[in-house]
Formats: structure tokens, C-alpha cells, sequence
């Protein structure tokens, strides 16, 4: 407790003691009550108990050294009636003190089940954000095992496999430091200025060997230099690849003949300056439901779905400071658009 709250508690005993000692007041005995409230609830509830005691003792020599003789009937239903405000208040106290120590136990028990749901949802994000790098591994490491079986081993293809087995275990790693920070709701400091145009050719080419680009057409971003955002590269390249990756699934389970997905992006200069990216593609679009409602955690109609990207997808958003939404683009497919702050100034 508070030093000054106990001189002050003490300062009030001392001076509530000494106007009793004075026969026409000692019914100012009730004032005591006002050393329990002031430390009530500052303190454990066995010091409370020791201070009421305490006021309770001051009382009662208080009356025994003014009262005697004619006074001391008059002075008996003072003394009983400050005592029993005294009671009442330290009881009123007690069971004040009591609830907040309930509150405050309850408060720690759901702060504790938070932190393992947090664990939980840190461990379902990089499942879901580290599968891709590791398929990515996984083929690399195929394709580069055929090249040096073959009967003239191909040094430069396996080089270049293992090469992008380097980058994808490094990227798998920067995307579990960046899911922990985005968990944490820690602010994601490694950010750089990013060429926004070469992180998404680079994406792309992440996906190069993938089930994706072997039967999907992706628009590359055409046209003069894209503008500049400020960014953490991992978590754009986690943005653009969750978008694809949701594309690829939809025109696939849509058995769609000519899949197509598109990448663009654009400068838009209403309310400043600000990049849109938008990801096209013409499977049969989001089922019946508001389409903000996708970007909720878990919320998935794929058999072995985690219902995460969209979710990840708009927390990386949000932290660069822009906007990400979704509609359906009739008559077939869906758009996913996003609108980010350029970076300032533009190099
Ligand atoms: P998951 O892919 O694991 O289901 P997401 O959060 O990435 O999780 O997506 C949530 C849901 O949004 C998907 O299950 C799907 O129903 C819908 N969705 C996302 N992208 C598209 C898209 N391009 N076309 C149609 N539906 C989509």
C-alpha cells in the first residue's frame, strides 16, 4: 500500500482519537470509519482487520478515559453505536475486498487461457503460412535429385534447385519470425523500401515448379516501374502468395477448362497516394455470404481448409497501414483487392 495512505489513515486515527477524548464528542467515534475506507482495498484483508481492531481499541480508551459516573450511560450508546458503524464498514469492506480478489483471480485465469489461445493461433498461422515454402522444398529437392541421376547430371539445374531450397528455408523461417511478431501484435520493424513491381515478378517466381504455375496463366504486372511502398518483403510476398494460392483453389474446384489468374497493380491518387493490387481469377467466386465475412479466422469452405490466409492476409494489410477486400466479378470469379500507402517520399 501507499506510504502516504497509511500517514494519511494514521494521521486520521490520531486526530479522531483526540476530539473523542473530548466528553461532548466522543459519538465522533464514527469517524474511524474513514481509516477503513481509506485503506480499504489497498490492503490484505488481515490488515484491514488488524486496523479496525486497532480503531475499535482506540475507541474504547478513548470513553473509558473521558466517562465515568452520570456520563457513562449517555456515553455507552455513543461508544456502541460508533463501534457498530466501525463493524459495518470493516464487514462492507471485507466483502468488497473479497469480490475484486475474485475479479482479479478470474481476470489472471482468462489472461492465462488468452496466452494459449494465442500459442494456438501462432501454431495454426505458421502451419498454414509455412506449408507452401515447404512443398516448394520438397519439389525442389525432387527436381534436383532427377537432374543428377540423370545419365549426364545437369550441375546448373541442381544448383539452381538448391539455390531455391536456400531461399524457400529462408523465407520459411522469416515467415515464422513475422507470423510470432503478428501474434504478438508486436509493430513488425523490418521493413524496407520495397519495389513493389519486382516483390511480386519475385513471388511469381516462387511459385515457378508449383501445381499453380504449371496450369495457371499468371498476368505479370506490365507497363513502367511500379511505385514504392514500405514494407516487410516476407510479409508481401505471404500477402500475394495466400491471394494466388486462394485463386488457384477456386478455379479448381471449379473444374474451370481455361483458368485464368490475373495480377495487377495500379497507382490510385484519391486520398493521397496509395498502390491497389488486385487478384483476378474466374473460378465460381465466394458461396453465398457476405464477402467480408471470409476474411474472419477459421472461417473456411474447403474440406481441408484452415479458413487462416484471408484472416493473415488482412492483418499484413492492416499493419502497412491499407485496405484489403473481396467481391465477386459476374458473371464468374472473384477479385481480391488491395489498397496500400505508397512509401514517402517515393525514391
Ligand atoms: P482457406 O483457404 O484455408 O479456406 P482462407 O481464409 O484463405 O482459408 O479463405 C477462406 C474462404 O474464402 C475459403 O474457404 C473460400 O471459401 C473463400 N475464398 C477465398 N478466396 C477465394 C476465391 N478467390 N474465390 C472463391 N472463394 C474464395
Amino acid at each position: 500500500m501507499h506510504y502516504w495512505t497509511w500517514l494519511s489513515a494514521a494521521g486520521i486515527a490520531v486526530l479522531v482519537f483526540l476530539i473523542t477524548l473530548t466528553p461532548a464528542h466522543d459519538a465522533f467515534g464514527v469517524l474511524y470509519t474513514l481509516v477503513i475506507v481509506l485503506i480499504a482495498g489497498r490492503c490484505s484483508i488481515k490488515t484491514l482487520r488488524i486496523v479496525a481492531i486497532g480503531c475499535l481499541v482506540l475507541e474504547c480508551i478513548a470513553f473509558f478515559i473521558v466517562h465515568d459516573g452520570a456520563l457513562f450511560n449517555t456515553g455507552v450508546a455513543r461508544l456502541a453505536l460508533s463501534i457498530t458503524a466501525t463493524l459495518i464498514v470493516t464487514i462492507i469492506a471485507e466483502r468488497d475486498k473479497r469480490a475484486r480478489d475474485t475479479l482479479e483471480r478470474q481476470a489472471r485465469i482468462l489472461a492465462h487461457a488468452d496466452r494459449i489461445k494465442t500459442l494456438g493461433q501462432i501454431g495454426i498461422a505458421i502451419a498454414h503460412e509455412v506449408n507452401q515454402p515447404l512443398s516448394a522444398i520438397a519439389t525442389f529437392a525432387q527436381s534436383g535429385t532427377r537432374w543428377l541421376h540423370r545419365p549426364a547430371p545437369d550441375l546448373k539445374e541442381a544448383l539452381y534447385c538448391l539455390d531455391q531450397i536456400d531461399a524457400n528455408t529462408r523465407r520459411a523461417a522469416a515467415i515464422i519470425r513475422n507470423v510470432q511478431d503478428m501474434t504478438r501484435g508486436e509493430q513488425v520493424e523490418r521493413r524496407t523500401i520495397l519495389d513493389l513491381r519486382k516483390v511480386i515478378q519475385e513471388t511469381i517466381t516462387l511459385l515457378k515448379n508449383t501445381d499453380m504455375s504449371n496450369t495457371i496463366e499468371i498476368h505479370k504486372i506490365s507497363g513502367g516501374k511500379l511505385p514504392f511502398i514500405h514494407g516487410n518483403k516476407t510479409e508481401i510476398q505471404q500477402l500475394i502468395i495466400n491471394l494466388l494460392m486462394n485463386a488457384s483453389e477456386a478455379v479448381t474446384q471449379a473444374h474451370i477448362p481455361a483458368p485464368v489468374i490475373s495480377v495487377s497493380a495500379q497507382v490510385i491518387s484519391e486520398k493521397g497516394a496509395f498502390v491497389q493490387i488486385q487478384i483476378k481469377d474466374n473460378g465460381s467466386g465466394f458461396q453465398n455470404a457476405p464477402t467480408d465475412s471470409y476474411f474472419e479466422p477459421f472461417r473456411t469452405t474447403k474440406k481441408s481448409g484452415m479458413g487462416m490466409g484471408l484472416s493473415i492476409c488482412q492483418t499484413i494489410v492492416e499493419a502497412h497501414g491499407g485496405t484489403i477486400r473481396a467481391e465477386n466479378t459476374p458473371p464468374s470469379g472473384a477479385m481480391v483487392t488491395v489498397t496500400l500507402p505508397l512509401a514517402e517520399p517515393t525514391p
